[in-house]
C-alpha cells in the first residue's frame, strides 16, 4: 500500500512516535505535521518527536522507557543503541487498589454452544486426553494415540481428537523440593482441562518417582467413580487398568510391545465412548475461560493487536467470563499499574508475591527481566523490556484485577486474572491450558505459527503486512487500526464475537485446520537430579 508518511504517538505526553509505513521510511521524509526524518527509520520503530539532550527521559505510553545517552534531534532514529534502561520497580510502596474499572456495566445477552462438565466448567472442544507420568511412555503412547485415531475414533463422531500430553517431566527430578509442585500440579490441572470432559486417563512407566497416585492423589478427578480412586490407590496390579485410570507399561500382565498398545486402547474406548455422549448446549458468555498472551511482539504489538484484545478483555469482563493474563516479565515494569487497579489489598499483595518470586527466581540464574527481549522484538521496533512490557500489560484491558494464580495452579472465580507464569509462549499457554483455559488468544507482530492441541488458539497479527502474508495463519487482523481502517473497538469486538464463534465449534481457527500445534512445555523451577 502506498501511503504518505504517517507516525503514531500512544500518549500526548510521549517524546517519541512509531512509524507506520510498510517497509519503513527513508531520510528526509516528511509527515503532515512537517516533521522530516534525519535518518531512514524501519516500520514500527520510533523517531523522535522532540530534540532530545543526552540524559532526557524517552516517553512512551506516557511512561519513561528509558534515557538518551547522546543528543537526539528531533527527527531522529530511537532504538536499544541510543537508550539507557531504567532500573525496576521496586516492590514496595506501590498505590493498592487505587483504581476503578471504568465500565462495569454487565454485558448480556451473548452466548456459545458449550459442552458442561459435572464441576461447572464449560469445555469448547470434546477431545480425549491421555496423560503421562512420565517422558519414558511419550512415544507409546504416540503410536497409540496414532491407532486410536485411526481406528477407534471414526467410531465416536462426536468426538473432536484424541491427544497425547507429552511432557519431559517424571523421573531425574528432585520430586520432593519444594518447587517440584509446580510441574507436578500443572500435569495434575491440564488433565482436568474443561476440553476433556473429565475423563483422565493416565499411561505409567511404573518406576518413574511421578507415581499416578501422586499426580492424581484420590479425590482429584471430579467426576470419575469411586472406582477411579480406588484404582490408583492400587496402581500397579492390572485392577486400575480394569477401572479406566492407569496403563501401567511394567505391569506384569504385559507381555510385549503389543499388549501395552491393546491395553491403551481398550482403555481410551471406555472414555470415547463416554466422551461420545457429550452434547454442546447453551452457555453464557460467562462460561467462557479465556487466556491472552503474545509472542513475536513488535511495537504494533501495543499500538493494535494489544490494545484490541484489552477491549475485548474488557467485554469479557462485563460478560462475566474469566480472563488471564500472564508473562510476569512483561508485567514486571507496570507493576504499579497491576496493584492499582487490584480488587482490594490480598490481590495486590498476591501480585506482589508473584513478581518477587520471580525476581529472585531470575536472580537464582544470574538474569533479569531485561533476558526478556529477543533480537526479532528489537528487529520489530521494541527497545527493552520496558517498553515491551507497557505493549504487552494493555492486553488486560482495564477491568479490575480479581485474582492472582500461582503458576500451574487451577482458575476458580471469574473475572480478571493475574496468572503469573514465564513469557515462554509454550511455558505460558501450557500453565494457561492448567489454569483451565478454554480459549487462548494470542497475538503476534513478528509472526508464528503457535498454536496448541488441547485448546483452539485464535491469532492476532499486528500489522496489515503480516496478516497478508500469513493469510492462512493469522485469524484476525489488527493492522487495521494502525492505518485508521479500524478502530480499537472494531477489532475489539470482531475477536468477541469471533471467540463465541471458536468456542461454539462454528468456526476453526487457522491453525486448528492446519492441525498445528506446539508441544507441551513445562515450568520446572525445581533441581532435576
Ligand atoms: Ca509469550
Amino acid at each position: 500500500m502506498n501511503q504518505p508518511p504517517l507516525y503514531i504517538r500512544v500518549h500526548p505526553e510521549d517524546n517519541v512516535a512509531i512509524v507506520v509505513n510498510d517497509g519503513g521510511l527513508g531520510e528526509g521524509a516528511t509527515f503532515s505535521d512537517g516533521l522530516v526524518l534525519r535518518e531512514r527509520v524501519p516500520q514500527g520503530h520510533k523517531v523522535a518527536l522532540t530534540d532530545l539532550a543526552e540524559g532526557d527521559a524517552v516517553i512512551r505510553y506516557n511512561v519513561v522507557i528509558g534515557y538518551a545517552l547522546k543528543a537526539l534531534p528531533k527527527g531522529s532514529w530511537i532504538n536499544e543503541h541510543v537508550l539507557r534502561m531504567p532500573t525496576p520497580p521496586e516492590l514496595h510502596d506501590l498505590p493498592i487498589a487505587t483504581i476503578k474499572a471504568p465500565d462495569t456495566s454487565p454485558l448480556e445477552g451473548f452466548t456459545f454452544e458449550g459442552y458442561r462438565n459435572a464441576d461447572g466448567t464449560v469445555g469448547t472442544r470434546n477431545i480425549l486426553a491421555i496423560t503421562t507420568t512420565v517422558q519414558c511412555v511419550a512415544d507409546v503412547v504416540q503410536h497409540a494415540v496414532d491407532r486410536i485415531k485411526a481406528e477407534l475414533l471414526p467410531r465416536y463422531p462426536n468426538v473432536d481428537d484424541v491427544v497425547s500430553l507429552g511432557h519431559t517431566y517424571g523421573c531425574g527430578v528432585a520430586i520432593d523440593a519444594p518447587d517440584a509442585m509446580v510441574p507436578i500440579r500443572t500435569v495434575r490441572n491440564i488433565a482436568l482441562n474443561p476440553n476433556f470432559g473429565g475423563e483422565v486417563m493416565m499411561v505409567s512407566l511404573g518406576c518413574e518417582k511421578l507415581q499416578p497416585e501422586r499426580l492424581m492423589p484420590p479425590g482429584t478427578i471430579p467426576i470419575a467413580a469411586a472406582a477411579v480412586d480406588d484404582a490408583i490407590a492400587d496402581i500397579g496390579d492390572m485392577e486400575a487398568e480394569d477401572n479406566g485410570a492407569a496403563v501401567v507399561l511394567q505391569d506384569e500382565g504385559h507381555v510385549g510391545f503389543q499388549s501395552m498398545i491393546d491395553s491403551i486402547m481398550r482403555m481410551a474406548e471406555t472414555h470415547l465412548k463416554r466422551l461420545n455422549n457429550r452434547r454442546r448446549e447453551t452457555c453464557p458468555a460467562s462460561d467462557l475461560v479465556v487466556g491472552v498472551q503474545c509472542g513475536g511482539s513488535d511495537a504494533f504489538s501495543g499500538l493494535t493487536a494489544n490494545p484490541a484484545v484489552g477491549f475485548a478483555t474488557d467485554l469479557l469482563v462485563r460478560a462475566g467470563a474469566t480472563v488471564m493474563f500472564s508473562e510476569v516479565t512483561e508485567v514486571r515494569d507496570g507493576v504499579a499499574q497491576l496493584t492499582a487497579r487490584a480488587a482490594n489489598g490480598e490481590v495486590a499483595a498476591a501480585i506482589i508475591r508473584e513478581m518477587q518470586w520471580y525476581d529472585d527466581y531470575l536472580k537464582r540464574g544470574g538474569a533479569d527481566r531485561s533476558a526478556n527481549t529477543t533480537p526479532g522484538n528489537k528487529k520489530g521496533g521494541l527497545s527493552n523490556i520496558v517498553e515491551k512490557a507497557m505493549g504487552s500489560i494493555v492486553k488486560s484491558g482495564s477491568s479490575t484485577i480479581s485474582g492472582v494464580l500461582s503458576p500451574g495452579e487451577k482458575v476458580k472465580q471469574k473475572g480478571l486474572i493475574y496468572a503469573a507464569t514465564p513469557a515462554s509462549d509454550f511455558i505460558c499457554g501450557t500453565l494457561q491450558l492448567a489454569a483451565g483455559i478454554n480459549i487462548h488468544v494470542f497475538t503476534t507482530g513478528r509472526g508464528t505459527p503457535y498454536s496448541l492441541a488441547e485448546v483452539p488458539v485464535i491469532k492476532v497479527a499486528t500489522r496489515s503486512d503480516l496478516a497478508r502474508r500469513w493469510h492462512d495463519l493469522m485469524d484476525v487482523n489488527a493492522g487495521t487500526i494502525a492505518t485508521g481502517e479500524a478502530t480499537i473497538g472494531d477489532v475489539g469486538w470482531e475477536l468477541f464475537r469471533m471467540m463465541l464463534d471458536v468456542a461454539s465449534g462454528k468456526k476453526q481457527t487457522k491453525a486448528e485446520a492446519l492441525k498445528l500445534h506446539n508441544a507441551l512445555v513445562l515450568f520446572n523451577p525445581a533441581p532435576v537430579t
